[in-house]
């Protein structure tokens, strides 16, 4: 799960990581109140969604007069920012965070995340944070300092100051950055995170280190113990159909492609993945219903599966074992029957109940293409697609 920058920087503060001084606003008049609160000092805009990439995308601003704020805040507010991380639909601006604009010496990055590979946290940190930190990591990644921890002993202190000294930090900060690394860190444990990253980590004039922008992402698993993490989700800023599914406890990923696939288990999910782009066609999504699903629950999966304006073609490839092939094909049948399909549909069913669910899918009078193996069905895909392969 992720979340907001202004709900990251007030986690940060609860572990006593300096941040500016700000407010969320969400129309012109909250925008008046907080210059006049903050004396007409400069302010720093930023638009509130969950992506990274706002400043080179325009949404993040400086403004110096009451006008240029108000004026702003009005033009980010309700509009859809697109960053070089959101994709092609973009993420809608619901609010802004105003803060004080802060004068820097250097930007800096400090970052957790974990090393699927080396299956443990890592602590990242370089002198060369801010916009390009993505550049200067694939291009001249000596740049960033790496260290693994080891999960039994945690982050060390000669870890911190190592990765410190090996930056060309001066080492006068060495003391304070130290005590937010050990805090960020602490965070990163107590809260399940599976990203905790400050970019920038500044360096003020008055040799303040200061957090000026945090991103900071979840485990889904281990949101059961954190009702207060969970209590920020902004359905807003996730896929529609996402949430919808998650809603019937399908689970649905949106990829980019054009074959819809209803699927059970995520194994047969996978070697469904790699069968579509063995035949050269692409992926649009998929949904694995479980393994307990029922006619509802498959009903409803084929609506969302339909909702995706992506699909060309709907692949099912269902192995029946606990949920049964009749049980499947009534569901198909209704959502089919109820919302007019008029897409190909290529189904491949197998194991309990087979005979049942294809008697129901014949039936029916739809129009199905059957297979009678993934491979046969793989292809008949690909040629509902017009792809010669
Ligand atoms: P991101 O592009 O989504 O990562 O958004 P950031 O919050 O990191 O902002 C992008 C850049 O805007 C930062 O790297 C800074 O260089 C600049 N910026 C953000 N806040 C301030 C501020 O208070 N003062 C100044 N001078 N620059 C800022
Ligand atoms: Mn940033």
């Amino acid at each position: 799960m992720k979340i907001h920058e202004y709900q990251a920087k007030n986690l940060l503060k609860s572990y006593s990581i300096p941040i500016p001084k700000g407010t969320i606003v969400k129309n012109k008049k909250d925008a008046i109140s907080i210059w006049e609160d903050m004396k007409g000092i400069p302010l720093v805009v930023k638009a509130q969604i969950h992506s990274g990439g706002r400043g080179k995308a325009g949404g993040v601003k400086i403004v110096n007069t009451k006008e240029e704020l108000v004026d702003y805040v009005s033009t980010l507010i309700g509009t859809v920012l697109y960053t070089e991380q959101t994709g092609k639909d973009g993420m809608p601006v619901e609010c802004v965070l105003v803060e004080e604009a802060l004068k820097f010496k250097k930007e800096l990055y400090l970052g957790f995340t974990i090393d699927r590979a080396r299956a443990c946290i890592t602590m990242l940190v370089s002198s060369e944070g801010g916009v390009e930190i993505e550049k200067i990591a694939s291009q001249s990644p000596e740049k960033v300092m790496v260290e693994h921890i080891e999960p039994l002993l945690g982050l060390r202190d000669f870890q911190i100051t190592r990765a410190l000294l090996l930056t060309n930090i001066d080492s006068k900060y060495l003391r304070k950055l130290s005590s937010i690394s050990k805090s960020l860190y602490r965070l990163f444990i107590e809260k399940d995170c599976s990203l905790a990253e400050i970019n920038p980590l500044v360096i003020t004039e008055d040799d303040e280190i200061v957090a000026v922008d945090a991103k900071i992402n979840f485990d889904d698993n281990a949101l059961f113990r954190h009702p207060e993490i969970l209590s920020l989700r902004d359905y807003t800023q996730e896929n529609h159909l996402e949430v919808e599914a998650a809603k019937y406890n399908l689970n649905y990923i949106k990829l980019k492609g054009n074959v819809g696939c209803m699927v059970n288990g995520a194994g047969l999910a996978m070697a469904t993945m790699d069968l579509i782009k063995l035949v050269g066609a692409e992926p649009a999504n998929f949904l694995d219903v479980g393994g307990g699903a029922t006619s509802q629950m498959v009903k409803e999966g084929f609506k969302i599966l339909l909702l995706d304006k992506d699909v060309k073609v709907i692949f099912i490839n269902i192995f029946g074992g606990i949920l049964r092939c009749d049980t499947l094909a009534r569901g198909i049948v209704e959502a089919a029957y109820e919302l007019q399909v008029e897409l190909p549909i290529v189904i491949r069913l197998e194991g309990t109940n087979v005979e049942e669910g294809k008697r129901i899918l014949t039936e029916s009078g739809l129009s199905l293409i059957t297979a009678k193996d993934m491979g046969e069905a793989a292809l008949k895909v690909a040629g509902a697609l017009g792809l010669t392969s």
